[in-house]
């Protein structure tokens, strides 16, 4: 099978080409970055299948980051039968530069000129015929995005694929081109592949070639003391790109006229001025967000009912059409679109589970068996599956967010806030990745250079509350809404969104001061175009998602679920027994008296362990705190006379808050519990896999103090005001210790002294 390689720019939209050729769904985001690894798949549009591989968006094929390392050894080692050289035609100049690169590689290759609709658009002309002579490539014009010229580009490299294509160099007729030759002769004849690019790259003095090819090398040392005058002052790699640079604008640049315009700002500008403002832009960000967690959290459209005084009661007196508009619409006025989704999933969950527990009891169900379908396997899944349209929203709402563009403004206005605490941009861009899986945003630390980066910057993802723990979230929010009034459970969930994210820089900037010291890595960023979301893209988005959640609602906990299930109703000698005297209560009551500190220990007298067995269970997968919630919730309800045997959804957290006696400050220290604390096992596998071997303990350590430290503080301050200015001095004293100790005026260290032994 035919392999074609799509190589480009970050941003520059190899994603969407790779998509639109394979019908693929990987994740599409408009900023840098997203792809860090290679990814494959198949065209077959053509008389025979074509195997597609992406690799990560780069600059320039020099050694620096392992984006780079990864495309060029892919081009140089697996010799694709041809490159398809994607290249951003907004930004004809900076894509080219690298196309100057791959050029010398000998290897077939055309060029995409992509995003064409984006230049047709702003009125300038673009002459890809010109471009192509002056170039010597084939040249094809593309929206990958609106999927137009695709199957040319593909007829063209396929028909490129056909021949062998000698590399060749821009650098012809520069002073350096005569040690080119002459080191490329040398490689030549010892038979090394891709004679040119070594020799470029020697000439560049690339870190990897010198140490490969040193007779060369010697070559080129010697050729440069003719230079020691020069303006570069024999800083050849400095020329080279100097050199390219200037054979770009001098020949290809020529292709693009631009049209006349005034000088006013662009749109993009315009809005960048307000969204990225100084003083303006987090603030702005944080209404943003608030907005979504309104829209996706929030009962009615709050705000909007009060202004046009949508709320009324609007009871018809028929019950089935009443139940309808209660979907949409409450006394309270239009529900959100959030609400909505969630109102519908509640009712055919409802229906459904209503309908198997009826077929049971009429077919003479053992009580047992009705037990284990009911609540065992129907409670804990339809808790799941009914917060699965609510989180598609939020997710819908995100994607929109990093769609258009405003994401990447935001890693910016982060990095220019916290810069001086020790944060850079860059590990903003995996840390918001967060929000939807830590999976995923883990990988993405993989181009993060600086190793100490990468190790915080793994540690805090799981602090931006991923599409997992946001049940979590809506259930207890929702539960202590409904229980006080004047609590909003969407300003609620929107708090603890934030101070996951508070937390998260708080303790970078806590490790900065203390075992992770260094320089924060210079933060340098395109900030692509603003442009509408892409619906298409939006849709595969949340199709992906939702694959992912039924999978692993009819998986994994389905299967947790069962298990609490049994252990909650059955003793040690394995007969039928109420919860008291069940297996799990007894785990449980043994372990219970460590959340003490939390709220929910010795306090619950005998219920603290629930919390425990969720807690644990979520650590499986983080939907499981929820479904546990709402397995366990009968049994416990039971005890209650308040007790409603078909209590579902949030009304199982309020039954089990009220038959359990835990408070509402605990259960929040228990859901800062779950934010903060050790991550799904997935997610902690691929931290472990993304940080250096060996420390991986030492960031289970972290978690496991910093939510419990953490889960501690809500639940004493929450509950006793008067103990802030306590907690506010002693966290006081640990910072101003650390301080003093970093500028040297104190001296500790909490590491034993080595034998002098050791030292030598
Ligand atoms: P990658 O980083 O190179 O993989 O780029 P992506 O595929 O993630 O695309 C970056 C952004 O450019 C996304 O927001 C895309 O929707 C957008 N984009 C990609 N191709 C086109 C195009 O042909 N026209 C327009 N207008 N936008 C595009």
């Amino acid at each position: 099978m035919l392999k074609f390689a799509l190589a480009g720019n970050p941003n520059c939209g190899k994603t969407t080409l790779f998509n639109a050729l394979t019908g693929s769904t990987a994740h599409v985001g408009n900023w840098p970055g997203v792809t860090v690894d290679k990814r494959e798949g198949t065209y077959k549009k053509l008389s025979a299948p074509v195997a597609i591989v992406d690799l990560p968006g780069i600059y320039s094929l020099s050694p620096y980051t392992p984006e780079e390392v990864i495309s060029r050894n892919y081009i140089l080692d697996e010799k694709p039968d041809c490159v398809i050289n994607i290249v951003d035609a907004t930004n004809l100049e900076r894509n080219l530069y690298l196309t100057t690169q791959i050029m010398e590689i000998d290897v077939p290759m055309v060029v995409a000129l992509n995003m064409i609709d984006v230049v047709k658009k702003s009125g300038d002309k673009l002459d890809a015929k010109k471009l192509e002579q002056k170039i010597g490539l084939p040249v094809v014009e593309i929206s990958a995005l609106r999927e137009e010229g695709i199957a040319r580009l593909m007829e063209c490299a396929y028909a490129a694929a056909q021949a062998k294509r000698a590399g060749t160099t821009v650098l012809q007729g520069t002073a350096l081109s005569h040690v080119i030759d002459d080191v490329k002769i040398a490689l030549k004849g010892k038979g090394v592949e891709n004679p040119l690019f070594h020799a470029v790259k020697l000439t560049e003095g690339d870190e990897l070639e010198v140490v490969n090819h040193p007779d060369e090398m010697q070559m080129v040392e010697e050729f440069k003391k003719q230079f020691a005058d020069d303006v570069f002052a024999g800083d050849f790699e400095a020329m080279v790109a100097d050199a390219r640079y200037k054979y770009i604008s001098a020949n290809f640049s020529t292709a693009v006229e631009h049209a006349k315009r005034e000088q006013t700002l662009t749109k993009s500008d315009r809005a960048d001025k307000v969204l990225t403002h100084r003083i303006w832009g987090i603030p702005i960000f944080l209404v943003v967000l608030f907005a979504i967690f309104h829209l996706t959290f929030g009962e009615d459209l709050l705000y909007l009912n009060a202004l046009f005084g949508f709320a009324q009661d609007v009871a018809t007196g028929n019950e089935t059409l009443d139940a309808f508009v209660a979907v949409f619409y409450s006394s309270a006025g239009i529900s959100t679109p959030g609400a909505i989704v969630f109102n519908l999933m509640g009712f055919v969950t409802d229906q459904i589970g209503g309908g198997i527990a009826a077929g049971l009891e009429s077919a003479g169900a053992a009580p047992w068996a009705q037990g284990l379908v009911n609540e065992g396997i129907w409670a804990g899944l339809s808790g799941i599956l009914s917060f699965i349209p609510q989180i598609l929203v939020l997710f819908l709402f995100i994607s929109i967010l990093e769609d258009s563009g405003y994401m990447a403004r935001v890693a910016f206005i982060l990095d220019r806030a916290f810069r001086k605490f020790g944060l850079s941009g860059r590990a903003f861009i995996p840390m918001i990745m967060g929000f939807g899986c830590s999976v995923p945003a883990a990988i993405n630390t993989r181009t993060l250079a600086d190793e100490k980066e990468r190790v915080m910057t793994n540690r805090v993802i799981p602090f931006f509350t991923c599409g997992a723990k946001a049940p979590i979230l809506a259930a207890v929010c929702g539960a202590i809404a409904s229980l006080y009034t004047g609590i909003n459970a969407d300003l609620l969930v929107f708090g603890l969104y934030v101070f996951g994210m508070a937390m998260a820089i708080v303790m970078v900037a806590f490790m900065r001061q203390t075992s992770m010291r260094g320089e924060v890595a210079p933060f340098i960023m395109e900030l692509p175009a603003y442009h509408a979301p892409q619906f298409r893209n939006l849709m595969l988005h949340l199709w992906d998602k939702l694959k992912h959640y039924i999978k692993k609602a009819f998986t994994i906990i389905l299967a947790s679920s069962i298990v609490i299930w049994f252990l909650s109703n059955f003793s040690w000698s394995w007969k039928m027994v109420s919860v008291e005297e069940s297996i799990l209560y007894d785990i449980g009551a043994f372990v219970q008296w460590i959340c003490t500190p939390m709220g929910f220990g010795v306090q619950l007298s005998s219920f603290g362990w629930v919390f425990v067995v969720a807690a644990v269970t979520g650590l499986i997968a983080k939907e499981n705190v929820i479904a546990t919630f709402y397995v366990l919730a009968p049994a416990i309800g039971a005890l209650i006379p308040a007790w409603d045997d078909g209590e579902s959804g949030i009304g199982a957290v309020v039954a089990l808050m009220e038959a359990t006696g835990i408070t509402w400050q605990a259960l929040l220290a228990f859901t800062v519990f779950n934010m903060l604390t050790v991550p799904c096992f997935a997610a902690a596998a691929t931290v472990r896999a993304e940080t250096p071997k060996g420390k991986f303990k030492y960031t289970v350590a972290f978690w496991i103090l910093t939510s419990f430290v953490t889960a501690s503080l809500v639940y004493v301050l929450l509950s006793w005001w008067w103990t802030a200015p306590i907690v506010a001095a002693v966290l006081a004293l640990v910072v101003v210790f650390f301080v003093l100790r970093n500028r040297g005026k104190i001296k500790f260290s909490f590491k034993k002294k080595r034998g002098t032994q050791a030292r030598e």
